[in-house]
């Protein structure tokens, strides 16, 4: 009996030794992350799916609520032009249905986009659909403006152990409404904003949009420059703009009033056959990682989109494939290369792994950039023998245990 248990308790020490030398092993190879991956869907404009490919609209929102667990999807935002004609009550049916799979499943959010209201900026029909009723009770709505609608509205939800505020704003959003942004964010400051609203960039990046029918946006027709002024600028919770309305893809990253960098987007893919083939955005914040990755997926044609406009990262990156052709990864950032070689230098210079070339302590910069190859291969080395000794501890230990028994 003593015996036994003498031999169970150097089996039990054998295995924890072995599984805690693996651990540590790989915590120092950073392996080991505490923080949650999740995403946010984004929808863009729906409206030829509400007017004449409803199917496709469904297999958007089930394709959602099918991947929320797997995929932990934590918010869905639209875009806006959720209908192709504002006054059309079997359009604003078809997608009422559609969104409605969301409902009591994954917290989501929409806007009324040009096309969701008349030409005098009426939004009865968006409100007798998606007002107020609808939201207002879900834990996760914060609130709306002007009072009694769901003209401009904000949410939140916690994911990644970080807190965030989503803002969607009415397809050129007044002076009332910039006012009502403002107060929202300053009264949310602890949290990270998202802002979505329906006409912000065009198709270079530009903040102008086009096809209003005439009606002003901002103080200039067309200009979207005051939603950046007055809105997203001197907001430093605010880290992503999302708009749809142009047709196609782009994107452009420029510093807040504290010099953060804010990531604005635009996706709309009304112009592509059958409405758009379904294409919606996955945002995934990944685990650990000071960044999103940016894929563009059609559950109706179970295909991703692989272009530079379409799958992209944003923030931080780790390798040179995760920036633009012409640009390399530097201390996370990517930034245009000045060399490749030290032959693209002037004589006398170097080109360092930033693509920077340099001419000051050449054999310092050299003999550092080897000390910190060489720390790194030392490192994974020590893990690997480190993971390798803890397997051998176990079945050692599971040996010894066996000859005692023979
Ligand atoms: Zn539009």
């Amino acid at each position: 009996m003593l015996l036994g248990t003498k031999k169970t308790f150097v089996k039990k020490t054998a295995i924890v030794l072995g599984l805690m030398l693996a651990f540590a092993a790989l915590s120092t190879s950073g392996f080991c992350k505490s923080e949650t991956g999740f995403s946010i869907i984004v929808l863009p404009d729906t409206q030829k799916y509400s007017e004449s490919f409803p199917q496709i609209f469904d297999i958007q929102t089930n394709w959602i609520a099918n991947q929320a667990g797997d995929q932990n999807i934590v918010f869905v935002m639209h875009l806006g032009d959720i209908v192709q004609d504002w006054n059309d009550e079997s359009q604003w049916q078809n997608a009422s249905k559609s969104i409605g799979v969301l409902d009591g499943n994954v917290p989501n959010s929409v806007l009324p986009g040009n096309h969701d209201m008349s030409s005098k900026e009426e939004t009865e029909k968006f409100n007798q659909y998606f007002g107020l009723e609808r939201y207002k009770d879900s834990e996760w709505f914060g609130g709306s403006y002007p009072e009694g609608t769901n003209d401009n509205s904000y949410q939140f939800f916690s994911a990644g152990g970080k807190d965030y505020i989503t803002i969607s704003l009415k397809f050129c959003p007044d002076e009332n409404a910039v006012r009502w942004a403002n107060s929202i964010l300053q009264s949310n400051l602890d949290k990270k904003a998202i802002v979505a609203t329906h006409g912000y960039l065009g198709y270079n990046g530009e903040r102008h949009i086009h096809n209003r029918n005439d009606n002003a946006c901002g103080s200039e027709k067309e200009n979207t420059q005051y939603i950046w002024d007055e809105i997203i600028y001197p907001n430093e919770n605010i880290f992503l703009v999302l708009s749809g309305h142009v047709h196609g893809a782009a994107r452009r990253t420029d510093p807040n009033i504290a010099g953060t960098d804010v990531y604005q987007i635009l996706s709309d893919y009304q112009s592509e056959k059958n409405g758009g083939n379904g294409w919606l955005r996955i945002m995934e914040f990944l685990p650990g990682e000071n960044r999103i990755r940016v894929k563009t997926f059609s559950p109706y044609l179970n295909e991703f989109k692989s272009d530079s406009r379409n799958e992209f990262f944003l923030g931080e990156c780790l390798k040179k494939s995760e920036c633009r052709e012409e640009e390399l990864c530097c201390e996370g950032k990517c930034t245009k290369a000045k060399c490749i070689a030290d032959a693209d230098c002037q004589s006398g210079q170097i080109c360092l792994n930033s693509g920077e070339c340099n001419s000051t302590c050449y054999e310092n910069i050299k003999e550092k950039e080897l000390e910190i190859q060489s720390f790194k291969t030392f490192s994974l080395i020590a893990a690997i023998s480190i993971i390798i000794f803890g397997i051998v501890l176990v079945i050692f230990g599971k040996q010894i245990i066996d000859q005692g028994k023979s």
